[in-house]
C-alpha cells in the first residue's frame, strides 16, 4: 500500500537544529520505504537510502541510516512509525538536509498527512514476517523478548526513578490503524532536564524545546500543556518501537515483551531475528479491513526514484 499523492511537511530538526523540508511521495509496489537527499549534488541514485535495519549506523539518541556512499538521514523513527501504524509499506521521502523534522515530538503530523492524501492499494501481495521461535535481546536489565503469535502485540514496561513516571506498563495490540492513530500516534518524546541541559551543551539537541518534547525536572512536568494521553511516556516508547521494527522491511507477527527498551536494543533484536532463517518466515498478509475514509482502489502507481 502507498499514499494517494504527495504531501509536504517542514520544521526544525531535534539534533542539528536546522530547518528540514520534506516531501512524502507515493511509490510503486516493492519499493519499500526510501529516503532521498535532495540537497546533495551527486549522481542519480546515490542519494537514496533504503529504510532497512542493515543500513542503521547509529542508534543512541535516534535512528540513523546510511547508504553505501555514507549518505545518511537521521531521526527517522517517528515517520517510520506512522508508515507502519497506517500500513503504508511503499513511499519515497525526499528531504533537503540530513535529518527529519522533529515536529511536535510524536507521529501525529505524519499520520495527519497520510490521512489528508489517502492511501492506495497496490497490485502485488504484501508480505509479512512471522516469528517462528522465541528470540531475546538483552543489555544489562533491559530486554526485548519475542514469541510466535498470530498477531503483532507489544507489552512494554518502562521504569524511571521519577515521580511523574515511575513504572509504566502498556499492552498494545497492533491490528487496526485506527487504534494506532488514537492510542499511540500523538504521544510525544520526553527527556529529563539535567540530561536535556547536558545534551544541549554538547550541541546534540540544538532544536529541542517544549514544543517538541515533554521535559521533566525534579518537581514534575515542565511543559505548560498537559499530557495528551494516560501513560504517554510508555506509549511513546511503543511508537518508537513500531517505527524501528519496521526497518525489517515488512510488518511482523509476533508477541513482544519489552523492558526498558530503546533504539539500539530493537536494532540488535532485528539482527538476531534475521541472522537465522529458522527464526522467521515470510507469509502473505491477510486482506486489509481499513477504516480510513479516503481510500483509493487503484491497482498501480508509477513514480520513478
Ligand atoms: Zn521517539
Amino acid at each position: 500500500m502507498t499514499i494517494n499523492k504527495s504531501f509536504n511537511l517542514s520544521g526544525i530538526t531535534l539534533h542539528s537544529g536546522k530547518h528540514s523540508n520534506i516531501s512524502v511521495n507515493p511509490a510503486p509496489a516493492d519499493t519499500g520505504i526510501v529516503f532521498k537527499r535532495n540537497d546533495l549534488k551527486v549522481s542519480h541514485g546515490d542519494t537514496i537510502i533504503k529504510a532497512n535495519y542493515q543500513n542503521v549506523i547509529k542508534s543512541d539518541l535516534c535512528t540513523k541510516i546510511a547508504n553505501k556512499n555514507n549518505i545518511s538521514v537521521s531521526t527517522i523513527e517517528h515517520i517510520m512509525s506512522a508508515f507502519h501504524g497506517m500500513k503504508i509499506d511503499n513511499a519515497i521521502v525526499e528531504l533537503d538536509t540530513d535529518e527529519m523534522p522533529i515536529l511536535d515530538g510524536s507521529a501525529d503530523e505524519y499520520v495527519r498527512g497520510i490521512e489528508s492524501v489517502g492511501v492506495k492499494y497496490l497490485s502485488s501481495k504484501k508480505k509479512i514476517i512471522r516469528i517462528l521461535r522465541p528470540i531475546i535481546s538483552r543489555n544489562n536489565e533491559s530486554y526485548i523478548k519475542v514469541q510466535p503469535s498470530e498477531e503483532f502485540q507489544i507489552d512494554y514496561t518502562i521504569n524511571y526513578d521519577h515521580q511523574s513516571i515511575k513504572t509504566q506498563q502498556f499492552s498494545f495490540n497492533f491490528d487496526q490503524e485506527i487504534d494506532y492513530k488514537k492510542i499511540i500516534s500523538n504521544c510525544r518524546t520526553f527527556g529529563f532536564k539535567h540530561e536535556v541541559d547536558y545534551l544541549r551543551e554538547k550541541g546534540l539537541i540544538a532544536g529541542g524545546s517544549f514544543d517538541n518534547a515533554i521535559v521533566l525536572d525534579d518537581h514534575g512536568i515542565m511543559n505548560k500543556n498537559p499530557l495528551r494521553q494516560e501513560k504517554e511516556f510508555v506509549k511513546h516508547k511503543i511508537l518508537d518501537f513500531i517505527g524501528d521494527i519496521f526497518l525489517l522491511g515488512s510488518s511482523i507477527k509476533g508477541s513482544f515483551e519489552i523492558y526498558k527498551g530503546g533504539h539500539r536494543l530493537t536494532h540488535d533484536l532485528m539482527k538476531s531475528i534475521m541472522s537465522d532463517d529458522s527464526n522467521w518466515i515470510f507469509e502473505d498478509h491477510a486482506p486489509y479491513n481499513l477504516k480510513l475514509e479516503n481510500i483509493d482502489y487503484i491497482e498501480e502507481v508509477s513514480v520513478a526514484i
